[in-house]
């Protein structure tokens, strides 16, 4: 097999041990004669495959107790459906939710809350074409909102929160984490919610996780649906109904990997290092761009524009000859995105840098 590195957005590249891993036990899991496929959810075999993820994740990110991990479907978008019909019924009538507006993402989330509150964009980054994160100073937030919506890393725009925000007084802090979880160190603590679609930086889509504090499980909306109300899946431990299970095994099989590799502050150190890496090499002459302010530039999702667009399909058609995949920026903006995720090493980055200079030095 040739060697390859995957840019893409997600679903995305995956750690080849776990996937040499998954391999191995695709027919027959520890002995067990299944594959997990196959299992029972309720089984021995696959709770004791669930519970590992859990824990190892709940360590990785140094979840509190007070806090439940809630493995779920229905992607992010399918969360951003829901964290309004879970949250609203702490607020009272009529709501108003708070949003800070820094991309395509929160931009699709303000779209939705608008369903079911008032919304209020305490800050928006739209006027500068999506290149920063408002400073917090300048967010007009509503006093006793129901909860303030933030999406840390805007993957089409690559704009991502160096800080985690403040709130005021006990209003809950809501964070789309969905293109940067476990990439770097955060303080749940700070967050009321924080939400991720599995597909990006943990496992196969189909999976997406939500990360609840206690006190927020009992606020849903009469009109939520069921088997997306949060406290019913959190006393069920996450199987109400059939969870995605290979997903899950899969996404246990990426933790125990990233504790391998030294957990979430090691991954982090060489996440910086990758994006340096790839910056340098597009801020090192004019014949690349991206406009993303310096302390907004987002770690995993590298979107970029050749000063001469009508060079865009030479260029793409060149790194794939190269082995350096899906680099095609997303439909909506244009241009080129490379996404270094997690699992992209560091020779995938210097890969891309080493075509970047080559092409256009040509
Ligand atoms: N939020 C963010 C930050 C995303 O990047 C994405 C997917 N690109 C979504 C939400 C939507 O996720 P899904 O496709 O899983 O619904």
């Amino acid at each position: 097999m040739t060697q390859v590195f995957n840019f893409s957005a997600g679903p995305a590249v995956l750690p080849k041990a776990v996937l040499q891993q998954a391999a191995a036990e695709m027919l027959d899991w520890h002995g067990s004669g299944m594959s997990v496929m196959e299992m029972s959810h309720r089984g021995p075999e696959f709770i004791a495959i669930y519970e590992q993820a859990e824990t190892d994740l709940r360590e990785l990110l140094a979840v509190p107790v007070n806090y439940r991990i809630l493995f779920m479907q229905g992607g992010g978008l399918g969360q951003n459906a829901i964290v309004p019909l879970n949250l609203l019924g702490r607020a009272a009538q009529p709501a108003t939710i708070d949003f800070v507006h820094t991309g395509s993402w929160s931009g699709k989330s303000v779209k939705e809350a608008k369903r079911y509150a008032n919304v209020n964009v305490a800050a928006s980054a739209e006027a500068n074409g999506f290149t920063a994160v408002p400073p917090q100073e300048t967010w007009r937030l509503t006093p006793g909102a129901a909860y303030l919506h933030v999406c840390t890393n805007e993957t089409i725009d690559g704009v991502e929160f160096d800080f985690a925000p403040t709130v005021q007084g006990d209003v809950p802090l809501v964070a789309d984490m969905s293109s940067h979880i476990l990439s770097r160190s955060v303080d749940v603590a700070k967050y009321g919610v924080i939400f991720a679609g599995a597909q990006k930086n943990i496992g196969p889509a189909g999976l997406t996780l939500a990360i609840v504090r206690d006190d927020l499980l009992d606020s849903a909306l009469p009109i939520c649906p069921g088997v997306f109300n949060w406290r019913a899946v959190a006393d069920a431990d996450s199987m109400l109904n059939t969870p995605p299970t290979y997903a899950i095994y899969i996404a246990g099989l990426v933790f125990a990997h990233l504790k391998r590799l030294g957990g979430v502050a090691a991954i982090e150190r060489t996440n910086i290092e990758k994006a340096r890496l790839l910056y340098t090499a597009l801020d090192a002459d004019d014949f690349y761009r991206n406009r993303v302010a310096p302390e907004a530039r987002s770690r995993m999702n590298v979107p970029f524009y050749l000063r001469d667009e009508s060079l865009n399909d030479l260029f793409l058609a060149g790194a794939k000859a190269r082995g350096l995949l899906q680099l095609k920026g997303h439909k909506s903006v244009g241009g080129m995105r490379a996404s270094i995720y997690n699992a992209m090493p560091i020779e995938g980055v210097q890969a891309l840098v080493d075509y970047l200079n080559e092409f256009a030095g040509r």
